[in-house]
């Protein structure tokens, strides 16, 4: 296992010891740095606080109190625990440099690292170019939001071995000296805004994932995002555009094939994974799949088999000529949108879920290829209205997944799409989105 053999810093304070927290502390305790682990809610007698006093970390827990940073030269901050935090505040008045976990990934890591970060498709498009990666037989491994801490998996990569790294605005902000030898920027939405206080912020976040990058370094970016493209002009990197919608000196497509600058990949009919959406995913994994020396063979083998990652408009099955996909990841309206629009075919409806107290007139226009509904939970009422108002021809209202999947095989004939994207919340009838989505695939597999 490596240690941090270049880290500028003896003694650190881990401020919230969730899942990263501790794979922090116990990295920079095998590595000799002298760690205060500081938690909130943390259980004085648990066996990870056991553990980690063992290997030798002092642990605080109960309070924040300002003195810890009386014995730390850097602080490495949960993703999750906000910046306006007191004990944080008092880092930054300080002159003490605030990282997160990841950061440490970055002093471990000495093959290609990919990091990817955007709105939304982040987990989608990383899987994807994991996945290409390891189609073309080099040795890869995937880190981050998705699956393991991505200072543990640093730990063990080999030299020749490439990581790609989901990174959240979250892991972002806390950038010192992060460098990606390749950065994807996918989009731009206004989202967790609570978080980060103003818009500015929050794209400023994100931005920092070229922050470090020079003139080796590459940035591939959504060349069809202006917010994006407005940040530009600030990066020292080699900029790498992707776009779904017109010719650029990167990634993009048109009717018939995606492209890599002017090179033919493959063509459009031949991809698994449907949605405009996903099309911008493909389009900006194949740039930094191309960056790192990926044949177009193995991007092929991937996108003739990848059927979308689990619960985000995944292909299930194709039974009496009707495919069945599972979207439950869906939990608003805008992601519900963009299923409907990925398909041209008459699409059999399945949503519903937790009431959140909005209306779904938003929705409306986008049902407009939908056959029938069917419509479950607190927002049965609801959905049912937006139906009407929209003309779809049928609407039935249902109480189970099984009820609902029979109903919908019922409404469906040969050449049909049964759609699960319920655009609410799941926790009205299902502990998670996940175990939402594996009841309708049980249900299509009873079938
Ligand atoms: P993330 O990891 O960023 O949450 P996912 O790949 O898990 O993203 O996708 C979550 C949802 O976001 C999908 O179900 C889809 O509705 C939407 N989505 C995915 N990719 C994009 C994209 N490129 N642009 C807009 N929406 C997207």
């Amino acid at each position: 296992m490596k240690k941090l053999t270049t880290f500028p810093y003896h003694r650190a304070l881990v401020l919230g010891l969730a899942k990263s927290g501790k794979a922090a502390a116990e990295l920079l305790l095998d590595s000799q740095i002298e760690t205060i682990v500081n938690d909130y809610k943390a259980d004085e007698n648990s066996p990870e606080v056991q553990e980690l006093k063992q290997k030798g970390a002092k642990v605080v827990t109960g309070s924040h109190p300002l003195s810890l940073l009386d014995e730390a030269d850097v602080v490495v901050k949960n993703p999750g625990i906000p910046y306006h935090n007191a004990i944080v505040d008092e880092a930054v008045k300080r002159g003490i440099p605030v990282i997160t976990e990841v950061e440490l990934a970055g002093f471990l890591h000495e093959g290609n690292l990919i990091g990817i970060t955007g709105s939304n498709g982040k987990t989608t498009t990383t899987t994807l170019l994991h996945a290409f990666i390891e189609a073309d037989q080099q040795p890869v491994s995937i880190a981050g939001n998705i699956g393991e801490v991505a200072s543990e998996v640093a730990r063990t990569t080999a030299e020749d071995e490439t990581m790609v790294v989901e990174l959240s605005s979250f892991q972002l902000m806390g950038i010192e000296t992060f460098r990606p030898h390749i950065a994807v920027w996918l989009n731009l939405f206004e989202a967790h805004l609570d978080y980060h206080g103003t818009a500015q912020e929050y794209f400023s976040a994100k931005a920092n994932i070229a922050k470090n990058q020079t003139s080796d370094d590459y940035l591939v970016y959504n060349a069809d995002d202006n917010d994006i493209t407005s940040f530009l002009s600030a990066f020292k990197c080699q900029l790498v555009p992707f776009s779904s919608k017109k010719q650029v000196d990167g990634s993009w497509a048109d009717e018939e094939w995606i492209y890599f600058k002017d090179e033919k990949v493959m063509a459009k009919k031949d991809i698994v994974l449907v949605g405009e959406h996903n099309l911008s995913n493909i389009l900006a994994a194949l740039a930094a799949a191309k960056l790192s020396g990926v044949s177009n063979q193995a991007v092929y083998d991937v996108l003739t088999t990848f059927g979308g990652v689990e619960h985000r408009l995944e292909f299930v099955t194709k039974k009496d000529d009707i495919y069945f996909y599972n979207d439950s990841k869906a939990t608003n309206i805008l992601a519900t949108s963009y299923a409907l629009k990925a398909f041209d075919q008459p699409v059999v409806l399945l949503a519903g879920g937790l009431d959140r107290g909005n209306d779904f007139d938003g929705l409306i226009e986008y049902l407009s290829g939908v056959k029938s509904m069917v419509v479950f939970g607190e927002t049965a009422d609801k959905l049912t209205d937006a139906g009407e108002k929209a003309g779809v021809e049928s609407i039935y209202q249902v109480e189970t997944m099984d009820e609902a999947v029979r109903k919908a095989r019922q409404s469906a004939v040969s050449g049909d799409v049964i759609l699960l994207s319920p655009a609410c919340a799941s926790w009205d009838q299902y502990r998670t989105f996940e175990e939402r989505g594996n009841k309708f695939k049980e249900a299509v597999h009873k079938l």
